[in-house]
């Protein structure tokens, strides 16, 4: 008898277990290479208050038109699409996301999305002092802000911009209570090489995490981007002669290799996506403004949702879809080896 109920029991346990699998959205969106994809960034604008001569020619004016943009409704689907499929994590990005009018109210839609437990943020923090609190408060837990140097007329002649709003957005999201804070600067031979120090004491005085990206030859902006790329291994480098790096982890680092600074807490990540590309563990797509799912950064492969949206497909056909473009996910970018190939910009990537 006492066998029967415990042989009993362990079906129960069995289905309840598996009734939870099904609860907590198992993964279904695994591509051709069998990489499972957790994460989706999602740009809410392809509009940006910088330019930053790298990513965005100056006169760039071939935006999106607003008739096109998801919806806030829409975005809030698509993303509850992918958490039925098992995605947790979402970036939201541009363009600069903070141009996008009433933000906090999609972070607080998408906040409420059950399945979707990490909703972060990059921004180049020009607008974040009067929004960093209300962010926060809407469910932001994680904030990257792009910084490429610490001298006001650099930053101008990088971006095109001002530096202080920039420094006061940042020191907003540390008071709201934002933490980590990662800085990303992509390190370019003659244009911010010689501020890698300062970047790293930056960091340090204010409990930062820092990383390093390396230039990609993305969108075709006019400059050739092979003049000022620089490989992290160089950076390290310089880096190891002044400090003592020793191996470092990061929760939710993403492709970033990390070093600590010995008796610091400063992580110091390095992102490569030429010298040492991470594709083997890529584990994201990127949703545009328009509703274009792009399934690389460095490919032209894409799986339009938007005119979907708007034809009013069901809910089942929506995670159809989606299913199908994971199936189109190519396998690497070609950066290295053909770095002419990708035309479209990073703003309407998503970056
Ligand atoms: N506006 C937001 C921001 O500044 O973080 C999000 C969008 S921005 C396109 C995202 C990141 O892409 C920034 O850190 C920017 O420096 C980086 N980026 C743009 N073009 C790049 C390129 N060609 N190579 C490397 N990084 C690039």
């Amino acid at each position: 008898m006492i066998p029967d109920i415990i042989w009993y029991w362990q079906i129960v346990v069995d289905m309840h277990i598996s009734d939870k699998q099904t609860d907590s959205k198992a993964n279904r969106l695994i591509d051709p290479f069998n990489r499972k994809i957790e994460y989706v960034r999602l740009s809410v604008t392809d509009k940006c208050n910088l330019r930053c001569f790298y990513c965005l020619p100056k006169h760039f004016k071939d935006f999106e038109q607003p008739a096109h943009w998801m919806t806030f409704d829409e975005i809030e689907r698509v993303i509850g699409a992918f958490a039925d499929l098992g995605v947790a994590k979402v970036r939201i990005t541009g363009g600069e996301p903070l141009v996008r009018k009433d933000l906090p109210d999609l972070v607080n839609q998408l906040s409420q999305l059950s399945g979707i437990d990490d909703l972060s943020l990059s921004t180049n923090a020009v607008l974040l002092s009067r929004q960093a609190q209300v962010l926060r408060d809407a469910g932001v837990s994680r904030i990257n802000v792009s910084l490429d140097t610490l001298k006001s007329d650099r930053f101008t002649q990088i971006t095109g911009g001002k530096l202080q709003p920039v420094m006061a957005g940042l020191m907003a999201a540390k008071e709201s209570g934002f933490a980590p804070i990662k800085i990303n600067m992509v390190a370019m031979k003659g244009i911010n090489d010689d501020e890698f120090e300062d970047m790293v004491d930056f960091c340090l005085e204010h409990d930062f995490t820092l990383r390093f990206i390396e230039t990609m030859p993305i969108g075709g902006v006019g400059v050739d981007a092979s003049q000022y790329y620089l490989s992290l291994k160089q950076v390290k480098n310089k880096l190891a002669d002044q400090y003592e790096l020793i191996p470092g982890v990061m929760p939710g680092g993403g492709p970033a290799r990390y070093m600590q600074l010995k008796n610091t807490d400063l992580r110091i990540g390095f992102i490569t996506p030429i010298s040492q590309h991470f594709c083997e563990t890529c584990n994201r797509v990127r949703l545009s403004v328009d509703g274009t799912l792009y399934l690389c950064l460095g490919q032209d492969h894409k799986y339009e949702l938007g005119p979907l949206l708007r034809q009013g497909i069901s809910d089942d056909g929506l995670k159809n879809a989606i299913v199908e473009a994971i199936a189109i996910k190519p396998e690497k970018h070609e950066f290295r080896s053909n770095p002419g190939q990708v035309v479209r910009f990073m703003n309407m990537t998503g970056g």
